[in-house]
């Protein structure tokens, strides 16, 4: 069912929030779009101007490696102050109360914790963009650092152990995490209330758990301001500013 009305649709999802024993959120670009971090496909994206570099091309040339940090740091500089907005104010309150038991997020923006979810409660399926990791023993780089060097050196970082840093991010073509795809399948499909918000829902293999939630059992609502092929199979579908329809729970 869709309801575009932001006062019914304000309504509806209380009275699922009110049933529900176990609910699970499901987050996308979409969320953070008002704290200023742009999403991905939506017109004018600087993403696309500055698309990330492929997991195979940071792997075999180090001028992709490089490029990848140059582009790197000029995405960040668009959203470095960025503060979570009503809807991770209204999923932190979620989880704080009980209902909410996780949040499985496509976002690399680091806000969910940073609206006071405690990390283990956050699964991160394109892992965090705010530290790097070495891709060979794992050890953790503060961004600041790395900076300092590259804008002193021009060459991308690599690890004490030989190894290359790259930011914790998972490119595309890389694998996905196991244990954050393990502990977002279990959640998927132990709640009764899953609720994706700010997604597309074409990126795969992450836009497979709202529809796992739904043929388990699960009450499916989709928050996002356009249609995503997911939404016939939804029980709720808010069309409209995220913000405005998760600002309730919010307070
Ligand atoms: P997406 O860009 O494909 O989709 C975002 C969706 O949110 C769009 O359908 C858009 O219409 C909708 N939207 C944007 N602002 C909204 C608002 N205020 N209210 C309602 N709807 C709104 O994003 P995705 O599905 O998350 O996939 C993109 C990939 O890029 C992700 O996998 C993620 O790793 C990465 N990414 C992350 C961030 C971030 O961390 N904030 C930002 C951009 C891209």
């Amino acid at each position: 069912m869709i309801v575009p009305g932001v006062d019914e649709g304000r309504t509806k999802l209380q009275s699922l929030v009110e049933a529900t024993q176990y609910a699970v959120a499901f987050t996308g670009a979409g969320i953070s779009t008002e704290c200023g971090v742009p999403d991905f496909r939506s017109p004018g994206s600087p993403w696309l101007k500055n698309p990330p570099i492929e997991f195979s091309d940071f792997l075999r040339d180090p001028l992709m490696r490089e490029e990848a940090w140059r582009r790197k740091f000029v995405m960040d500089d668009l959203y470095a102050h960025a503060k979570p907005g009503r809807g991770h104010r209204a999923l932190a309150q979620l989880i704080a109360s009980g209902r909410m038991n996780a949040i499985i997020t496509q976002n690399i923006d680091g806000l969910h914790q940073a609206s006071g979810v405690p990390e283990p409660r956050v699964i991160e399926l394109h892992g965090n963009g705010t530290y790097a990791r070495c891709l060979s023993c794992e050890r953790r780089y503060e961004l600041a650092d790395i900076r300092r060097d590259f804008e002193m050196t021009g060459a991308a970082p690599e690890c004490a152990c030989g190894g290359y840093v790259k930011s914790a991010t998972i490119s595309f073509g890389q694998s996905m995490p196991e244990m954050a795809m393990r502990r977002a399948e279990e959640e998927t499909l132990a709640c009764d209330l899953f609720v994706a918000i700010g997604s597309s829902l074409v990126v795969y293999p992450a836009a497979g758990f709202p529809l796992a939630a739904k043929r388990h059992g699960a009450a499916l609502v989709i928050v996002n301001r356009e249609a995503t092929p997911l939404d016939d199979f939804a029980d709720l579908v808010l069309r409209g500013d995220i913000g405005d329809f998760l600002e309730p729970f919010a307070a």
